[in-house]
């Protein structure tokens, strides 16, 4: 039975609030990057089975990586203290998890990910060549406006 998802927990930190998640799936970071979803939690150390081919599991490619098992890619998850939703830029050794970055507020402009789940623009991202933009998200309208603001003036 496939779920469709695993996590991946670490204690994160908001960009937003500075809250320090606990390490568990309530951060809700899912993944959709291994090829038997089962609902997993993952974190550093832990070995991906990864899908062979990452697009065709729900994510874009940014910079294709030089080495199919060393890459990294960004999900999105939720703080729990806030609700507010945050980005992860999880790097992989060989399928090993080596690294998990929050994206913090001043992150406007990240270049040099290989891939990101392709619910970026739900999230306030946009897709500008091989580079990610934060764009804010007008509630009213949910229209998406690039933009440099930072985000710490909210
Ligand atoms: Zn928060």
């Amino acid at each position: 039975m496939s779920y469709g998802y695993d996590y991946i927990v670490g204690n994160m930190k908001c960009a937003f609030c500075d809250s320090v998640s606990q390490a568990d799936s309530r951060t809700n970071l899912q993944t959709k990057i291994c090829v038997r979803a089962q609902l997993a939690s993952y974190t550093i150390g832990s070995r991906l089975d990864l899908d062979t081919c990452i697009p065709d599991c729900g994510y874009v490619c940014l910079v294709q990586p030089t080495i199919s098992s060393s890459f990294n890619f960004i999900d999105f998850w939720g703080c729990s203290a806030c609700t507010r939703i945050n980005g992860a830029n999880i790097e992989l050794e060989e399928g090993v998890i080596i690294c998990i970055t929050c994206i913090s507020s001043s992150d406007n402009v990240i270049e040099g990910v290989n891939y990101i789940s392709d619910d970026y623009d739900l999230y306030g991202w946009e897709i500008c060549g091989s580079a990610i933009h934060r764009g804010v998200v007008d509630l009213e309208t949910g229209e998406l406006m690039i933009s440099d603001i930072n985000l710490s003036e909210k």
